[in-house]
């Protein structure tokens, strides 16, 4: 058995237990299926998460976050600051509600907003600023929401990647010590807790979750037995019953959950530590292993050396795949897709977002790895970057 190919190793997966699968099972013969005692539930339990802050689900953190700019007024003329290394959901919900995004470059380290570009991009116009915490690292809360009421903006925190990180102490939603604005989740199957798709949001006052609440569903309120009033117009993104169990049951874990991305997280340092992969040019991320609550494990591939090697992240993801490694690409440059070109970005503007958008690489990450599995990689890695 010395040839024994090992397992394909995926760069994530979930972590679903038998009880979250039997508690579907109870949710899907209770005669109630979509929104409903459970959803109720699940958002009782992540206000108290969160300090008590109103929270609303919905059916994806795209959905989340269009709400949120549409609760914060944000419309047709409105620009809003935001990054160019996200998923395209982020700046395609600013198009969506008729705003322009300004996108603003990125800080090689953190690899998110470079907070200290912020100021010159605002204009009269600037309505908001949305940041993403990329693999769950958050920015500076602090320098954010000064710039942010300095100028009178709102703040729309693109937290899908974050549940469980924190700022100074404080959950990223939850501002024990700092009222942070509306803060949108992800529970899509890859993020740290997961209700298959779903997300949430978290608001400050109970009027802006009643006006969320009515934007998730054709702006209707239910009045007395037999009444309703639609006054606003709103979509459809309500998160199931069933959606809602999963994610009651991924709350009881994860904490755990957390610990173990972690010590995983840990060894890879520990691991990378007996290479010589930095000397070569690879990017490691921000040792963080008390705000971050390690989403992904990102690296970024020394591009240039590639390149004048005939190789790009393609070929060293090709040879990673041969050696039973999958690896992720978390984002390539938003401003580079046709429909961004089209409206006359151009990614040359933020060029370390350029150069980090064409040579990021997510590392395989997720609580079922063993120490061993990390390892592997790192060998892996190795044998791909030979010669480089
Ligand atoms: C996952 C994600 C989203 C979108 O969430 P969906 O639930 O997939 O709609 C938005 N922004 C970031 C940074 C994400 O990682």
């Amino acid at each position: 058995m010395t040839n024994k190919i090992p397992a394909f190793l995926p760069f994530t997966k979930p972590t679903i237990d038998e009880e979250t699968i039997a508690a579907v099972g109870d949710v899907l013969r209770s005669g109630w299926i979509t929104t409903g005692p459970k959803s109720a539930e699940f958002e009782k339990i992540l206000s108290d998460y969160f300090g008590g802050r109103p929270v609303r689900c919905f059916s994806n953190g795209t959905a989340t976050m269009e709400v949120a700019l549409r609760v914060a007024g944000v419309g047709p003329g409105d620009e809003v600051i935001t990054t160019p290394i996200s998923w395209v959901s982020t700046s395609n919900v600013i198009l969506a509600v008729g705003a322009k995004p300004v996108f603003v470059d990125i800080d090689p380290l953190t690899r998110n907003l470079d907070l200290n570009l912020i100021e010159a991009a605002i204009t009269p116009k600037t309505k908001a600023i949305m940041p993403v915490y990329l693999a769950g690292l958050p920015v500076n809360i602090d320098q954010l929401y000064h710039i942010a009421h300095q100028y009178h903006l709102r703040v729309i925190e693109d937290a899908a990647q974050a549940l469980g990180s924190s700022w100074n102490g404080d959950l990223i939603g939850s501002s024990r010590k700092n009222p942070s604005d509306l803060v949108s989740f992800s529970f899509q199957a890859n993020k740290n807790l997961t209700t298959i798709e779903g997300g949430c949001l978290v608001m400050s006052t109970e009027e802006e979750a009643i006006l969320a609440q009515k934007l998730r569903l054709q702006g209707v309120t239910r009045l007395g037995l037999d009444q309703m009033e639609v006054d606003v117009l709103g979509g459809k993104s309500n998160l199931t019953d069933v959606n809602a169990v999963i994610g009651i049951h991924q709350m009881k874990q994860l904490s755990l959950l957390a610990d173990q991305r972690k010590k995983l997280a840990q060894h890879y340092f520990s691991c990378f530590e007996k290479t010589k992969l930095v000397s070569q040019g690879l990017e490691l991320p921000i040792p963080d292993f008390i705000q971050s609550n390690w989403h992904m494990f990102q690296v970024v591939l020394p591009i240039e050396r590639l390149k004048s090697l005939g190789m790009d992240r393609a070929s060293i993801m090709q040879k990673l795949k041969d050696l039973q490694i999958g690896a992720g690409v978390h984002y390539p440059i938003i401003t580079q897709f046709k429909l961004y070109q089209d409206l006359g970005y151009k990614a040359a503007n933020t060029p370390v977002a350029q150069r980090v958008g064409e040579s990021i690489l997510t590392l395989p990450l997720f609580p079922l790895m063993s120490n061993a599995d990390v390892e592997r990689v790192v060998s892996a890695l190795e044998t791909a970057l030979q010669g480089v």
